[in-house]
């Protein structure tokens, strides 16, 4: 679509992930909506809590990332396969990769999150990272190679023993079944540091079951072809340690992905805009952010920001969509109150562990119901539908 032709009330939505998608579709499904423009170069949204099981073939790829133009027909949202590039908040203007202009009444910036490398030497360079269908091709590659070659002592590396890096190394032990010896490296005291105390006894059982080896307190320094350099807390850097490795797969942080801003407004450590706790970005009241890229405290500026997770931008994709409602009328904005619904991990095939509502629940039970609980978050009732349809083949 020319520019001349979108409606320059619009509101513009970067980013079509868990947080962007939500904000589109609520706002269009509004009564008498605003015309709403989402802009998102990918092809397919990307269901990312389920990427595990696309890496180990327990789901497909129409199943975790259908078509944008399946999800937005017949919606109302216009769908632009493009880049945001820069945001010119004074003449409130988005900047594309096509050279486009795209002016805006309001703009929700949903880039999402990237990985953090800390400026390690050689993490860009050598290790993989998780977040694409394309990593999920190149991780693939690298399985298939290591049990092929079946060489003494092969070695994959996890960096992060967070929630991503716990799943990834539990699926990957079970892949390689034996072909390969998978290490966890974590620099914090302990796995999961904010994960309920049942599902990280959990993943302490599912990593001990599959032989994964677990270095916490230990800080990865340089990362090279065939090698990393760890450090143990408290030691100095001449006494690092070489660890050989035929793959480093790199969870150990993330960090917001925001375009550039004209003129530029705070940014929090991490990359991320910082929002006010109604989501607004201090600074632009017509901007809001959310999902990974945005920092918004709990209740007031002094408190943690929220975790970055689907279920938070879910969640905040309906604080935005009403706040928007609310601005467009002169009402007073409301606050995001984050509902802890809980926490499901995925340990290795056909296994997992879900803390929350009330429930513990770890094994194959919670395998069947986390991914349910998936399905029931799959953006679109035709989506829901069809991986519904995809999940009962398997009973049959
Ligand atoms: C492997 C993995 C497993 C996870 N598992 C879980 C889980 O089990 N439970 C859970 O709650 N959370 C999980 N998370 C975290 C969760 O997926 C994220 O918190 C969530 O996706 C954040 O949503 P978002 O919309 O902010 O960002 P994203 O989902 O990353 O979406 C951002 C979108 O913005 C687009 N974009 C980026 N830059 C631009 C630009 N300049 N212009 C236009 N578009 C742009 C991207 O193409 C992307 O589609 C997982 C994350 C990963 C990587």
């Amino acid at each position: 679509m020319p520019p001349a032709e979108v409606e320059p009330a619009a509101v513009v939505v970067i980013g079509g992930g868990f947080a962007g998608l939500n904000s589109a579709l609520q706002l269009a499904a509004a009564p008498n909506p605003t015309p709403v423009v989402l802009l998102e170069p990918q092809e397919r949204f990307l269901f990312l809590p389920l990427l595990y099981e696309l890496l180990s073939g327990e789901m497909r790829r129409w199943e975790i990332a259908p078509r944008y133009q399946q999800l937005l027909a017949g919606s109302g949202v216009v769908w632009l396969q493009e880049r945001a590039t820069r945001i010119n908040t004074s003449r409130k203007i988005v900047e594309t990769s096509s050279g486009r202009e795209l002016p805006y009444k309001a703009l929700v910036v949903a880039t999402g999150g990237r990985a953090e490398t800390y400026g390690i030497p050689g993490v860009l360079e050598h290790a993989l990272s998780f977040r694409s269908l394309e990593d999920v091709e190149r991780l693939q590659a690298v399985v298939q190679r290591l049990r092929e070659r079946q060489r003494p002592l092969q070695r994959l590396v996890v960096v992060g023993a967070g929630a991503s890096g716990v799943e990834l190394s539990c699926k990957l032990a079970d892949l390689l079944q034996g072909a390969a010896i998978v290490e966890v490296i974590e620099q914090g005291a302990d796995l999961l540091p904010g994960s309920k105390a049942f599902n990280r006894d959990q993943a302490r059982q599912a990593l001990l079951k599959r032989d994964i080896r677990l270095r916490t307190n230990t800080s990865v320094i340089a990362v090279q072809a065939e090698s990393l350099t760890l450090q143990r807390a408290g030691a100095d850097a001449q006494h690092s340690e070489a660890l050989s490795c035929d793959a480093v797969i790199w969870t150990g942080g993330l960090a917001g992905r925001v375009p550039d801003l004209n003129p530029p407004l705070p940014l929090d450590p991490r990359g991320r805009l910082i929002c006010n706790s109604c989501l607004q970005v201090i600074g632009a009241d017509d901007l809001y952010a959310l999902g990974d890229a945005a920092a918004c405290p709990f209740r007031d500026a002094d408190q943690a920001s929220h975790p970055a997770t689907a279920q938070v931008a879910y969640q905040q994709a309906s604080c935005i969509s009403s706040n928007l409602k609310h601005q467009a009328h002169g009402e007073p904005l409301q606050a995001f109150n984050w509902n802890d619904l809980g926490e499901m991990l995925g340990l290795g095939i056909g296994q997992a562990s879900i803390t929350g509502m009330g429930l513990t629940l770890a094994g194959a039970p919670a395998f069947q119901l986390r991914r349910l609980a998936y399905m029931a978050r799959m953006p679109g009732l035709q989506q829901q539908l069809r991986v519904a349809g995809g999940w009962l083949a398997t009973w049959l």
